[in-house]
């Protein structure tokens, strides 16, 4: 995989909703090879930097780079193809569609025209432990939440990416598979991409991410590694 010379990054973003601002100046890159968490209380603007960052909501200032380009304009369907794939604070799988047919969907988005990519559906089942799974033939709609998050992620993953956006990836899954996740997603790191998580679960933050920023009222209020961010703020 190419590292890109020059991560996602958010530089001074403000986004409004009707006049309520939601973001306020925020900048944040996500370096390749790294784990960059946002967290914060409900309301305090991570999912509407998540969608500024995916291209699912216009900012009303500032601008969103992508390997030194601006593509603020970009549409989410073509940063998907730049490399930059997400997955869904909602559960997004396709109910009447199998496991396997979920995630071929993800490596047929992300497609990018100059390096089609063969056996990426397999390798992405794999990672996530699918492959094997009696169950990758049945309709998505029978599975439990667990699972579901698990193609979610394959699904993302089928695309290849270079930078991978996950919004509250640990909502519904038991500890066993917060930690399964957790090893899943340092290993992706370990082999260059670059992730951010914007997370509501402190725990699975203090002991996943390299950089952590705390979001308040539509500011990050402190940056920095998580045993002095995330002590700071729970003495
Ligand atoms: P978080 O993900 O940190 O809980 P959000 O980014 O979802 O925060 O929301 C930030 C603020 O923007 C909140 O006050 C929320 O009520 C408001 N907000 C979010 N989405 C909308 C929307 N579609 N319309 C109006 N206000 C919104
Ligand atoms: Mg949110």
């Amino acid at each position: 995989r190419e590292t890109p010379h020059h991560p996602l990054a958010a530089h001074g973003i403000t986004a409004t909703y009707n006049g309520f601002t939601a973001l306020d100046g925020v900048d944040l890159s996500v370096p390749p090879g790294h784990i960059t968490a946002v967290v914060g209380p409900n309301g305090a603007g991570k999912s509407t930097l998540f969608h500024c960052l995916a291209g699912t909501l216009r900012p009303d200032k500032g601008q969103i780079t992508y390997d030194g380009h601006d593509i603020t304009r970009t549409p989410a369907h073509a940063r998907t193809r730049l490399g930059v794939a997400r997955t869904f604070q909602q559960l997004a799988v396709f109910p009447s569609l199998t496991i396997t047919e979920n995630v071929q969907v993800g490596a047929e988005q992300a497609a990018r025209a100059h390096s089609p990519e063969t056996g990426t559906t397999t390798q992405a089942l794999r990672l996530l432990s699918l492959h094997g799974d009696n169950t990758r033939h049945h309709p998505a709609a029978d599975l439990p939440t667990g699972t579901l998050r698990r193609v979610e992620l394959a699904r993302a993953l089928a695309g290849r990416p270079h930078t991978l956006l996950l919004d509250e990836p640990a909502a519904g899954l038991d500890s066993a598979e917060v930690a399964a996740l957790a090893r899943i997603l340092r290993a992706l790191a370990a082999d260059g991409m670059a992730l951010l998580v914007v997370e509501h679960d402190i725990d699975l933050v203090a002991n996943l991410a390299d950089t952590v920023h705390v979001m308040a009222a539509g500011r990050i209020i402190t940056s920095g590694p998580p045993t002095e961010v995330l002590h700071r703020a729970a003495p």
